[in-house]
Order: C-alpha cells, then sequence, then structure tokens
C-alpha cells in the first residue's frame, strides 16, 4: 500500500484487535497515529480467536503474520455437528482443499495473546505511539476540532478519532447521543469460555474420545450449544458454550470477567454426562453476556469520530465473525485514507466507510445470532428437520457437492459460509473508488483551484 498525498492525524480508542490493526494500517499509510489503551497491555488475556479466511487473508499480508498463524494457529478441517444429547455425530462441513485453496486462506484458530502482541511490535515497528493506562473519558466537537479528553485530565486534539473501545463503546455513547440516536437492543447472548488443558484430555479415554482436535466440533443441545477448539500454542482444548438468551448474567469487560473461576450459569442435565464431565473440567470459567444491539450510523460528531469493530457493531462473541469484522473494518477505514490529498475528502471517505461496512456488518450480526439459534434450538421435529437436512454431508464429497443443484438445502448452507469466506475488504475500496473515486479527486481538483483563486486574489490586491 502507498503512502497517502496527505498525512493526518489520528488518536484511536482502545488498543486490542480493531484499534492495532487500524492503528498498523494508518500509520503504514503514512498516518500519524497516537493509540490510548485504558490497560497496561501487560495482562496475559488467554483465550482464542476463531479467524476465517477473510480475515487470515487480510493478516496474511502483514510482516511475520503467516508465520505466526502456520506455527501457533490451528487450522480447523471443518464444522463438525454432534448431537449434545446423545453424541450422535449429525454432520461435517468439510473445508474442502479445493475451496480453500481457491480462496488463499485457511480457517485458523489463535490465541488472543498472539495475536494482540504481534499487532502491538507491528504498530510500534511502524511508528505508532501506544500509550497505556490511557482511559478517554470523554470526545469534545466544537468550531471544526475535536478533543479527547483522558481520565488524567491531558487531552488530544487529532484530525479524526477511531472509536475501537469494544461493546461497552464510551465513544459510541458519545456519537449516539450527540445524534439523538438511542441504541436499538435485539436479543441478549449468554456465553462462557472454558479451557482444558489437553494433558488431562488425554488422560481420559471418555474425554478423549469427545475430542477432535482438527476440527471446530459443535455440541447441539437443546436450548444452548458448545463450541470446541483446540488452542494449539497453549496446549488447551477451549470451549465456548452460549444460549441465545441472557440468563441474568451481567454485561462485563473482558478484563473483568477474567478475574476467577465461577460457577456454571448453565443447566447442562440434558447433556450427555461424559460432556458434562469435560466441561466440568474447566480450569477456567469466563462469563460474559452480550446485549446486541443495531447501530445505524460509524460515523458522528461533525464527521470526525468513526467506529470501529465492536465499537461499531455487535456480531456475535464467541462467534466465527466477531474479530473477522473488525479487521475487515480496520482495513477498509486503511484502504480508503491511504489515497486521500486534500482534507476536504474527509467527509466523502468515512462516508464510504460507513456505505462499504454497515451492509456488511448488519448481515453478518443478523446470520451470526440465527446460526446461534439454530444449533441451540430446543429438541423437536424442528430440530430433527435440521439434523435430517446435516446428516448427508457426513458421506458427501467435493464431487458431490459440485453436483448436488442449489436448491439442495446443504448447499445452500455452502453458499452461505463462502460469500463470507470469499469477502475481500481491500477489494470493496477498490470497487468503491472506481465507482466514486473521480468525484474525489474533482474535489481535489476544486480544492487546488480555490487555493489558487486565493492567492491569485490576494497578489492582485
Ligand atoms: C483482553 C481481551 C480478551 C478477549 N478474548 C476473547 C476470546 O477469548 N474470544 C472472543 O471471541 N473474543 C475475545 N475478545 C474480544 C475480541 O477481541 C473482539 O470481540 C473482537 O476482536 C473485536 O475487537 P475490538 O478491538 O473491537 O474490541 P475489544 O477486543 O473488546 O477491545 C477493546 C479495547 O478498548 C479498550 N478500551 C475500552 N474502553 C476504553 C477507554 N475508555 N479508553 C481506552 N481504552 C479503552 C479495552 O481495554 C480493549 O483493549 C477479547 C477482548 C479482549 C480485550
Amino acid at each position: 500500500m502507498e503512502s497517502a498525498p496527505l498525512s493526518l492525524k489520528f488518536v484511536i480508542v482502545g488498543g486490542s484487535v480493531a484499534g492495532l490493526t487500524s492503528g498498523y494500517i494508518l500509520r503504514r499509510a503514512g498516518h500519524e497515529v497516537v493509540i490510548l489503551e485504558k490497560s497496561d497491555g501487560k495482562t496475559k488475556a488467554g483465550g482464542s480467536l476463531r479467524c476465517p479466511p477473510n480475515m487470515t487473508r487480510i493478516l496474511n499480508e502483514f510482516p511475520g503474520m503467516e508465520a505466526l498463524l502456520r506455527s501457533q494457529g490451528t487450522q480447523c478441517s471443518g464444522y463438525g455437528f454432534t448431537r449434545a444429547d446423545t453424541l450422535e455425530r449429525i454432520g461435517f462441513m468439510k473445508f474442502h482443499d479445493e475451496i480453500m485453496t481457491e480462496l488463499r486462506a485457511h480457517f485458523l484458530v489463535v490465541q488472543y495473546d498472539d495475536l494482540y502482541s504481534h499487532l502491538t511490535s507491528l504498530c510500534s515497528g511502524a511508528g505508532a505511539v501506544i500509550k497505556y493506562e490511557s482511559r478517554v473519558v470523554d470526545i469534545k466537537a466544537a468550531g471544526g476540532s475535536t478533543t479527547v479528553v483522558l481520565e488524567d485530565g491531558s487531552a488530544l486534539s487529532p484530525d479524526i478519532v477511531v472509536a475501537a473501545d469494544g461493546h461497552n463503546s464510551i465513544v459510541r455513547t458519545i456519537v449516539a447521543k450527540d445524534a439523538e440516536e438511542d441504541l436499538e437492543s435485539t436479543h441478549a447472548v449468554a456465553g462462557i469460555n472454558i479451557s482444558v488443558p489437553t494433558e488431562v484430555i488425554e488422560q481420559d479415554p471418555d474425554l478423549k474420545s469427545l475430542c477432535n482436535y482438527t476440527e471446530l466440533s459443535i455440541w447441539m443441545g437443546s436450548g444452548s450449544s458448545v463450541v470446541g477448539t483446540l488452542d494449539k500454542n497453549a496446549e488447551l482444548f477451549n470451549f465456548s458454550l452460549c444460549c441465545p438468551e441472557s440468563l441474568g448474567i451481567c454485561e462485563s469487560d473482558w478484563d473483568e470477567i477474567r478475574a476467577k473461576k465461577r460457577p456454571l450459569p448453565f443447566d447442562l442435565s440434558g447433556y450427555d454426562t461424559r460432556l458434562q464431565k469435560l466441561i466440568n473440567m474447566g480450569s477456567t470459567c469466563y462469563p460474559t453476556v452480550h446485549q446486541l444491539h443495531v447501530q445505524h450510523e460509524a460515523v458522528g460528531l461533525d464527521g470526525t469520530v468513526v467506529l470501529v469493530g465492536d465499537a461499531a457493531h455487535s456480531i456475535l462473541i464467541h462467534g466465527s465473525h466477531n474479530s473477522a469484522m473488525a479487521i475487515e473494518d480496520a482495513a477498509t477505514l486503511g484502504r480508503l485514507f491511504s489515497r486521500i490529498s486534500t482534507r476536504n475528502q474527509i467527509p466523502m471517505l468515512l462516508n464510504a466507510y460507513q456505505e462499504i461496512r454497515h451492509p456488511r456488518t448488519k448481515l453478518m450480526q443478523e446470520e451470526e445470532y440465527q446460526a446461534l439459534s439454530e444449533l441451540s434450538m430446543q429438541f423437536g421435529p424442528v430440530s430433527e428437520a435440521r439434523d435430517a437436512a446435516l446428516r448427508p454431508s457426513l458421506t458427501m464429497s467435493f464431487e458431490d457437492f459440485q453436483k448436488a443443484g442449489s436448491d439442495n438445502a446443504l448447499v445452500q448452507i455452502w453458499e452461505q459460509y463462502l460469500v463470507h469466506f470469499a469477502y475481500n475488504a481491500a477489494e470493496e475500496v477498490d470497487n468503491w473508488w472506481s465507482m466514486w473515486g473521480n468525484s474525489v479527486v474533482e474535489s481535489k481538483l476544486a480544492e487546488d483551484i480555490k487555493a489558487v483563486t486565493i492567492e491569485l486574489e490576494t497578489t492582485v490586491l
């Protein structure tokens, strides 16, 4: 990516996946970047993130990332579906080699800490400034300038504020208040992260028979579901138990939930006893609840603040696309601002960001919730029909998929995955640019002409 002809000052609130990726790409495009992070940046988080091909493809372009993902990430061979009550294997949506080769990226599971530390060193290496223990408490916009206020009373005045401060974003609250927009809450989702050391699993034949380390294992219960993935680097099998209801768990931040092991708020009595045993072996138990909401505007405060990642949308955590959407947001914003040449292009580029990202993240939010609801549906005739539709996937080869018509239920499920996996954030920006780039260039011409006119007028006078 080339350096932008005009360098702007960006302040990024939040230094996690969205903030660091935005910081790195914007800095690489020649902008000044300061990242304000409320934590000390040293505490290990311990969880793992799913990294679908649309995310891996972006990350692979960063120096050293492909090697990191290859060595520390777990490559998933597909989604394996099992009944939580009987442990009957219901289906397997294989990530066929032919498709993954075409996609040029794999579906991986990576440790949050590995991704975080690599993104941090990329940012610092590129010259972005990361300030830890810097909690932002307010943003003010007046007379065309914006001020970011920190807890210690200090302030910064950038050209653009990027809000990457997560699900409980303070910046989003300020933007919504300014726009007099009420956040529309939709569903609440309770989830729990549990980790069991693979060493413990290996010693117990009951547990060993349950765990497939190469796939994304899904156990479908009545009212809840469990997804298990191997965290190769930490030698842990990680589970997330999810339920499309709040279960009375209070909403909290990632740093607050990591404090200690707590009792399970889920009723597992309907699960096979071996699965219950596995879940109860968990060395950690971090409950979270996400109140999903609909956020219409990703740009606010007189067009000086832009929201990215979980601050911009509530894609299901413990899902397959929460981090992917954050990385795509960052890649989109960074690529748009890699071409800026005059200040009057800022509104157009922020508008482009909104236009490109809003439909994509809105659809993803709906589909991820829908997928959780389908995996967690109460047992009965509808769940039986779901299982019957999935069963043929156990024996279907790639050729069978190719031959099956587009009205085949499994082909339709696959196509839905593929549309998301194939999404290319850079191409979306380039398409936007080929359609609207002329107006952006014209705005530069208009600004140049205005400058020349003012200069001539001054000379004549
Ligand atoms: C420590 C940690 C561990 C996580 N582990 C998992 C996991 O195991 N599985 C999973 O699915 N997702 C996990 N996530 C969430 C996942 O990172 C996000 O859902 C996704 O990657 C989008 O990232 P984000 O950067 O938008 O939000 P987040 O990752 O939530 O990051 C928000 C950042 O903003 C900072 N911040 C918040 N408020 C302020 C403020 N006022 N001033 C300055 N900084 C502020 C936070 O400290 C945090 O670093 C974790 C997040 C964190 C922070």
